[in-house]
């Protein structure tokens, strides 16, 4: 046998050995379609999954004796597939499972608004308006007519007075997208805006900027009343915090923004830890972890993330998830923050994980998420912030495909470094950008920035996990 043939056999055994590995993987792949090249083959962002003749439909939540067909199957749902992995991106599907809802295209959501819509003088009477809420442009279709429920203005003879203000109101829509990506919004119902409760820590718990007495460095204070309960180091390079806190500024509500959200103090803190997390607290604090930082390539990625957290505040996710997810979620939430001053009490000293540190104080939705509705607001919110400051929106989408890299062997539960949502994320994030925005070429918008790169220069290497 000539000596060259060994090495090559032995790497032929070895790949034979490591695909017939890959073979026998069982996998699964939750994630909206991204692409449908043809009738047998679906896409999830970089995964590409093959039906056989044999694999399996099945409808959840569906009526009785309806069907479900590899036809069915569009870019833009949300799909769980079982199978085995025959490839690192390859899916042999068994079993296609789907939510029957699907189906049913209708768009229902709620969310404040923001700001004062720019035809809000219209709005009532059958004029046409478009109306730029919840990420998305609403279009009424001949039959619309608004209802209004407990809000502070009220139309009179089907006209607004002209001084009404509709800035900060709860909006309820339904409707149907169309192709331009506009949904036409059947029903629409004004609301009270949140309470000003809405925008206050659980426990009054505050969270200062101070200095440790024994050594003088920069920490973040968390204070019940005076005390001091919890400290985090803050990452002690000026020019990262001050970069982080200007662009931050430039991303937070203006002075068009609704007087609710006009006088939130939105504060900006970089925290030495090397987790992939970010989280934003009722009251307007946004904490980012140098963890983060590190694994972000671009300026668009961070101004993504901060927009996403800025949004969490904006719309009262936090107060949101406590009233109204019920009503699974509220006794837990209630018992939480019966923990939270015992929890508290027990902290002293510094919090080395962000992530502990606000499920121990029983917020943790707050670094886990607030489930798939909300997270998925706050992501189209953000990815309107992309647009409206001159970024590229599908650096939202290649974030998520870099930490879907990064994490894809190891199970996270925080929701900026969580495998499964990030796939979620990131499909969700690639099909809502070509259904909000199929008109838009983004190749001239901004993704990077000197000032991007001076501050990661500045912070040095840091470690990401
Ligand atoms: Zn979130």
């Amino acid at each position: 046998m000539p000596r060259k043939t060994v090495p090559a056999l032995v790497i032929a055994l070895l790949g034979l050995a490591l695909s017939l590995c890959l073979a026998e993987q069982r996998g699964n792949l939750r994630g909206y379609i991204t692409a449908k090249p043809d009738e047998r083959t679906l896409k999830i962002m970089a995964d590409v999954i093959y039906l056989e003749p044999s694999t399996k439909f099945d409808i959840q939540d569906g009526p009785p004796g309806k069907r479900l067909a590899s036809h069915n199957l569009a870019v833009g749902m949300l799909i769980e597939a079982n199978g085995m992995w025959v490839g690192k991106h390859q899916l042999l599907a068994k079993k296609i499972t789907c939510d029957w809802d699907q189906f049913d295209r209708e768009i229902s959501e709620s969310a404040y608004l923001e700001q004062e819509p720019v035809q809000a003088a219209k709005i009532l009477g059958g004029v046409p308006f478009n109306l730029k809420a919840d990420g998305e442009m609403l279009i009424p279709d001949e039959n619309t007519t608004p209802t209004w429920q407990q809000t502070t203005v009220q139309p009179t003879a089907g006209k607004l007075p002209a001084e009404a203000k509709l800035a900060g109101s709860r909006l309820r829509y339904r409707g149907v997208r169309r192709p331009d990506g506009s949904i036409v919004a059947r029903e629409v119902e004004f609301g009270p805006p949140p309470p000003e409760e809405a925008f206050q820590n659980p426990g009054g718990l505050r969270v200062v900027r101070g200095k440790d007495p024994q050594t003088g460095i920069d920490i973040l204070e968390f204070r019940e009343k005076e005390e001091v309960v919890a400290k985090m180091k803050l990452f002690p390079v000026k020019e990262v915090q001050e970069y982080v806190g200007q662009l931050g500024a430039k991303l937070s509500p203006g002075a068009e923004a609704a007087p609710l959200l006009r006088s939130l103090e939105f504060r900006f803190y970089v925290i030495e830890d090397a987790e992939v997390n970010a989280a934003a607290l009722p009251d307007g604090a946004i904490l980012v972890n140098t963890g983060l930082l590190g694994a972000l390539e671009n300026e668009a990625q961070l101004a993504f993330v901060l927009s996403h957290e800025i949004s969490h505040v904006t719309q009262a996710h936090y107060w949101r998830f406590v009233h109204e997810t019920r009503p699974q979620r509220v006794g837990l939430l209630v018992a939480d923050l019966a923990a939270l001053a015992v929890a508290i009490a027990t902290k002293r000293g510094y919090i080395f994980s962000l992530a502990n540190f606000f499920v121990t104080i029983g917020l943790p939705a707050v670094v886990n998420g607030y489930g798939r509705r909300l997270e998925s607001q706050a992501d189209r919110l953000a990815l309107q912030s992309l647009v409206d400051h001159g970024y590229d929106p599908r650096q939202a989408s290649r974030l998520s495909a870099i930490l879907i890299e990064r994490y894809a062997s190891r199970s996270m539960s925080v929701i900026w470094s969580s495998h499964p949502s990030n796939v979620i994320r990131g499909s969700f994030l690639t099909v809502q950008i070509e259904r909000q925005y199929p008109q838009d070429d983004f190749s001239q918008k901004t993704v990077d920035t000197e000032a991007f790169r001076a501050m990661r220069q500045a912070m040095g290497p840091v470690k990401s996990m």
